[in-house]
């Protein structure tokens, strides 16, 4: 049987020495086929970079063996290549002699680089900008240029190091679109991809497989497989349920998620009210707890630390479990990796996972069909508060229509008119003017 591309076995890093000594990973054990796409998603600091740092040659594990083609890596991997955040592009050269560069460290004579370079340009879709200086092109152009350059070694296996995250949505859609047809239709010759990000779906969105993280110290949770056709459709069923699953492993869940999350209103059974905290405040929560030293903290500690009431403590842990960022037991609280990601993230990736999360809820999931169903995907707030006096009191019906709204709107499920007290679907938000 041939070797696999490559291989972790019992891997383990530590970085400092004596007292400061400080496992980074332990015990991977890890291993990737030729053909494959891997991603490899989990919170800051659970070790990703140091990972591929291992893969890449760029540093021996302390412990555990890196092979790749079944021998062991001695020095840098000269099949390997790396694409940073950011790339170093040369200022005083052009986009194409950036690109050169590349290729000369490769060995090709000089009569075939500027072809080369120009046809590797044209790949990545900057064609007609090969005699640009890098301080003329956006961030997303930059990181294109980074991309050829990688590209131009061609590399048996390219590793990602959140090479998309630095860019806006627009730059890293289209990035993340030329990278995935390079690959799909074999148009260069790399044979595996290895791509770290935080960003769930773009996890799910390019690869064959996904592999979870978890800090103190790294490891590996989960390897699940990602069966979905390509092109894939970020809003379709199929897309979502496999969006689910990676976000369950990622939040450990513990109860099945129907006894958690309650039914909608009208149903038999209890509807779950939301808890009264703002998505700020539950994102500075959040933040608090990922910035503590200790993996596990009492919650009675919390009221002290954050200077808070016992009822406002109970309602940001309430709220934290229920969107499962945070399991509690016997009396502590422990971000799970699915709230530390959240806790590291962006404004929008953060948007995104809370939709994703509140997504699932009953009294969302309620109240979404209801607003799809009504006429011009609008409601007025009275509606809805009347439909909640089923299952709760006139004032806490009251406060949760204005909770949903406020969640909804943070997540951009929904949107609110202050004025006409009118609540919306995003999609159907009226244009102002
Ligand atoms: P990630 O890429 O998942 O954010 P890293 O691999 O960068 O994680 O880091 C894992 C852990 O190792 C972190 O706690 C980080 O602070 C620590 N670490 C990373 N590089 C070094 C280093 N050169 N020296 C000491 N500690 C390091
Ligand atoms: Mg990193």
């Amino acid at each position: 049987m041939a070797a696999h591309l490559l291989e972790l076995q019992g891997v383990t890093h530590q970085y400092g020495s004596g007292s400061r000594r400080f496992t980074a990973i332990e015990d991977i054990n890890l291993t990737m086929g030729e053909g494959e796409f891997v991603a490899l998603l989990g919170p800051s600091g659970c070790g990703k970079s140091t990972l591929l740092r291992i893969i890449t040659g760029l540093i021996r594990p302390t412990h555990g063996q890196m092979l790749y083609h079944g021998a062991p890596l001695t020095g840098v991997n000269p099949r390997a290549t790396m694409v940073f955040q950011t790339f170093a592009l040369f200022p005083w050269l052009t986009v194409q002699q950036n690109v050169e560069t590349a290729l000369k460290a490769r060995g090709i004579p000089p009569e075939q680089r500027a072809a080369q370079a120009v046809d590797l340009l044209d790949m990545v879709g900057l064609d007609g900008f090969e005699t640009a200086f890098p301080r003329e092109l956006s961030g997303g152009m930059r990181q294109k240029v980074g991309f050829a350059r990688a590209l131009a070694v061609e590399p048996e296996l390219l590793c990602l190091d959140e090479a998309f995250s630095a860019l806006d949505v627009l730059s890293a859609d289209s990035l993340r679109g030329e990278l995935l047809e390079l690959w799909i239709d074999n148009r260069i010759p790399t044979k595996a991809i290895l791509m770290v990000t935080h960003n769930i779906e773009e996890a799910i969105l390019m690869a064959d497989r996904v592999i979870v993280m978890d800090k103190q110290p790294g490891r590996v949770i989960a390897d699940q497989p990602v069966s979905l056709e390509r092109p894939r459709a970020r809003k379709s069923p199929q897309f979502l349920n496999v969006l689910d699953q990676v976000y369950a492993t990622l939040a450990g869940q513990t109860q099945p998620e129907h006894i958690e999350l309650g039914v909608a209103p009208g149903e038999a059974g209890r509807t779950r009210a939301l808890p009264g905290v703002s998505p700020s405040e539950l994102a500075g929560f959040l933040e608090f707890l990922d910035e503590m030293p200790n993996d596990r903290i009492d919650v009675y500690r919390l009221e002290q630390e954050l200077n808070l009431g016992t009822g406002q403590v109970l309602l940001l842990t309430e709220a934290a479990e229920l969107l499962s960022f945070a399991t509690i037991a016997s009396g502590d609280i422990a971000l799970t990796p699915l709230g530390e990601t959240f806790a590291a993230a962006g404004i929008l990736a953060r948007k995104e996972i809370f939709a994703t999360r509140i997504r699932r809820m009953p009294m969302f999931k309620w109240l979404l069909a209801m607003l799809s169903a009504a006429e011009r995907g609008q409601l007025d707030r009275d509606v809805v508060r009347l439909a909640l006096e089923l299952e709760f009191s006139p004032d806490e019906a009251s406060q949760q229509v204005d909770r949903a709204i406020q969640w909804g709107r943070y997540a951009e499920l929904l949107a609110y008119d202050d004025n006409t007290e009118t609540i919306y679907q995003e999609s159907a938000v009226p244009v102002a003017g």
